[in-house]
């Protein structure tokens, strides 16, 4: 009894609290989105997800995938072309990246709305739209602790980081 309350005192106390939100404020700050991504679990796709993903890659992976128009916004090259679920899509080969044209990115994860549903833009991306060159905004798809993507401001299009995709299959 008297352990555990001692234990209860120690964990109650305004200095501990404040260590833990210090610590865990300064955790998140060090994670970028890549690594908030693959430190989650990745066990909630079904077999239709999966195999998705596995074609995404073979495409990506492809000897010589064609070229398309526009250029990755992360590293500049030019992107390749892919298709999946009958959609032509851009990607980076080597970011892993892919550019969602409006209305694609609902038509191969099926979810409700690719807009963000509070509309809520969080911060400038760190990326430039590929078709018009602004800075994209950080949008919260689903949920702000769940997963932020870079919208063009004049709605060129959706851009998702690699396991982005991923994750909007966990979620939705
Ligand atoms: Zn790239
Ligand atoms: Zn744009």
């Amino acid at each position: 009894m008297f352990f555990g309350l001692t234990f209860m005192a120690i964990a109650n106390s305004k200095s501990s609290q404040q260590r833990w939100r210090d610590e865990a404020r300064a955790r998140s700050e060090r994670m970028d989105r890549h690594q908030r991504l693959s430190w989650l679990a990745d066990d909630h796709l079904d077999a239709d997800e999966r195999a998705l993903l596995d074609d995404l890659t073979a495409q990506i992976e492809a000897d010589d995938p064609p070229h398309a128009a526009r250029d990755c916004p992360e590293c500049g090259r030019p992107f390749v072309l892919v298709r999946l679920r009958g959609v032509q899509l851009d990607c980076c080969a080597r970011c892993r990246g892919i550019w969602f044209d409006p209305g694609e990115l609902k038509l191969i994860s099926e979810v409700d709305s690719e807009v963000p549903q509070t509309q809520k833009a969080t911060r400038p991306s760190r990326h430039a739209c590929p078709d018009c060159g602004e800075v994209m905004i950080e949008y919260a798809l689903f949920n702000p602790l769940n997963l932020l993507v870079d919208r063009c401001p004049r709605g060129h299009g959706v851009y998702l980081e690699d396991r982005e995709l991923e994750r909007v299959f966990q979620i939705s």
